[in-house]
């Protein structure tokens, strides 16, 4: 049965239209679902009981899970049990500027990425539009509070999942809906070229970052499995296309480890193949697990990166850290809890 948060209003219009219904009626529906959060289709009062019947033989609601919350001052790590069992992470952050959440778009990840928790499980299988959405609304329904911004940065390449992705981003811009504006929305991608062509093709101005963690192919081929079929080089440009198409800013995503892409030639390195891109940089303070090797890059050189890129004019951000403490933070999720 299909899920009815898998729908964009526009899909929902048509199946209205299709049981002979008015296409209006989507809308009354979108505003119990997203507005008035209802939990079950019971309670869409104003709508006549053969049409809520039909509704009811025809969607399912609510098949993700709450199963476990862990909070740390400023940010909650939830886990979710998905209908098939499988499990996902998604994380909720309080900022000065709003509220907002990292959400997981696979069950595992086949990137490989040499330095991420996350990837030590592989793909199971891509999450449903529905299955994202769902995240949102149980976090919102915890905490009580509207968030403000989403990040698709948590379990999973989104670029490998495409089209459920954009299917999610369509659904929770839509204004009847969530509505949550296209400009505080952000896909993070460890470089597919394919999605980001596509990306470039889509409307709305939804922020695109590249996890890029390297300036040269010699780095990038041994910590990221990726760079291994799309180069430095085509990524760069491919990227310059999608900036001259979108007219929009990317921003690059660095993680710092300690003596492997840390050092000053790195640094002047990725000025050099920076400079000119309208971009900014955002430098990754490595958090470290017990699984995998690498090291954290020391204070005092994350600062020298920091400002050697920043002398190259380059915009740069050292992030701010959320969440170490109960493994919440980039490239934890799934550490501990493992299927
Ligand atoms: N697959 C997507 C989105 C998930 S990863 C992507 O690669 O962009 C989100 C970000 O966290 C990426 O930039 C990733 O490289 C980073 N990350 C992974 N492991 C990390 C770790 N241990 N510490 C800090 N950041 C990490």
């Amino acid at each position: 049965m299909r899920n009815i948060y898998d729908l964009t209003l526009k899909e929902l219009e048509d199946y209205f239209i299709s049981i002979g219904d008015k296409k209006f009626r989507a809308i009354q529906v979108y505003d119990f679902l997203y507005k008035k959060r209802v939990k079950s289709i019971d309670e869409m009062t104003n709508i006549g009981n053969n049409i809520k019947e039909r509704l009811k033989n025809d969607f399912d609601m609510f098949k993700i899970k709450l199963v476990l919350k862990q909070s740390d001052k400023d940010v909650s790590k939830y886990l979710f049990e998905l209908s098939d069992g499988g499990r996902i992470e998604s994380v909720l952050m309080y900022h000065d500027y709003g509220i907002s959440i990292c959400v997981s778009s696979q069950i595992g990840c086949n990137m490989g990425c040499a330095f991420c928790e996350s990837g030590r499980l592989k793909k199971i299988r891509n999450l449903e539009a529905y299955e994202i959405v769902e995240q949102i609304l149980l976090i919102e329904e915890d905490i009580g509070k509207r968030i403000s911004h989403v990040v698709i940065m948590g379990i999973g390449e989104p670029f490998d999942n495409y089209d459920n992705v954009m299917r999610f981003i369509k659904i929770i811009n839509e204004g009847k809906g969530i509505d949550i504006g296209s400009r505080h929305i952000t896909v993070s991608t460890c470089g597919l070229i394919p999605g980001i062509e596509k990306f470039m093709n889509e409307e709305g101005q939804v922020n695109l970052a590249i996890s890029l963690h390297a300036p040269n192919n010699e780095i990038r081929d041994k910590i990221m499995k990726i760079n291994k079929v799309y180069k430095i080089e085509k990524l760069i440009k491919v990227i310059k296309e999608y900036i001259k198409k979108t007219n929009r800013r990317v921003t690059f995503e660095y993680i710092l480890l300690e003596n492997v892409n840390d050092s000053n030639e790195c640094a002047y390195k990725l000025s050099r193949l920076l400079k000119g891109i309208n971009c900014y940089v955002n430098l990754i303070p490595y958090n470290e697990t017990e699984n995998i090797g690498f090291k954290r890059t020391k204070n005092a050189q994350i600062m020298k990166f920091y400002d050697i890129l920043k002398k190259s004019s380059i915009n740069v951000t050292v992030r701010r850290e959320f969440g170490g403490k109960v493994d919440a933070a980039c490239g934890q999720l799934r550490a501990n809890n493992m299927n």
